[in-house]
């Protein structure tokens, strides 16, 4: 059983597709392990994508993710971490297989809906910075 953080980005809220993104979890038998929508300083935003500070779009990708509230999510299942990535689709939608999140709803690059752990290593740190042990629910 893995781990691994999704969260619907302020472009996917305010397009009011959180019902849509999580059903496509849910009927990919993927589970829900705990949940919240927050809206994020631009300090906890800077700190979520601290590996990406050196990139040119460091400082549009937190104000992005800071202009609107966004849905956290721990999913749970075998796999969860590829079979999560495979139903957001590749980071620029342009590349993104058709039918998956990115591909029908990202407007561009940055604004792409999704967020999913790419990792073991970053699932732990991205659950970590948003729950506690006690926010988890494995069911
Ligand atoms: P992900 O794992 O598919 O989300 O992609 P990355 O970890 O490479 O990038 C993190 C996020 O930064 C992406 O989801 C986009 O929102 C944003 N991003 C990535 N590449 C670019 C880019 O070239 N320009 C801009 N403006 N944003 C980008």
């Amino acid at each position: 059983m893995e781990r691994t953080l999704s969260i619907i980005k302020p472009d996917g809220v305010e397009k009011n597709i959180i019902g849509e993104v999580i059903k496509r979890f849910e009927t990919n038998g993927i589970k829900i392990a705990a949940m919240k929508m927050i809206h994020l300083s631009k300090s906890q935003a800077q700190g979520f994508y601290a590996v990406h500070k050196e990139r040119p779009f460091f400082d549009s990708l937190t104000d992005f993710m800071t202009s609107g509230p966004i849905v956290v999510m721990v999913l749970e299942g075998e796999d969860v971490i590829s079979k999560n990535r495979k139903l957001m689709g590749a980071t620029n939608f342009k590349d993104a297989e058709e039918g998956t999140i990115r591909k029908e709803y990202a407007t561009d690059i940055e604004k792409n809906v999704v967020h999913g752990s790419d990792a073991p290593e970053t699932a732990a740190f991205e659950i970590g910075y948003f729950f506690n042990d006690l926010e988890l629910h494995s069911r």
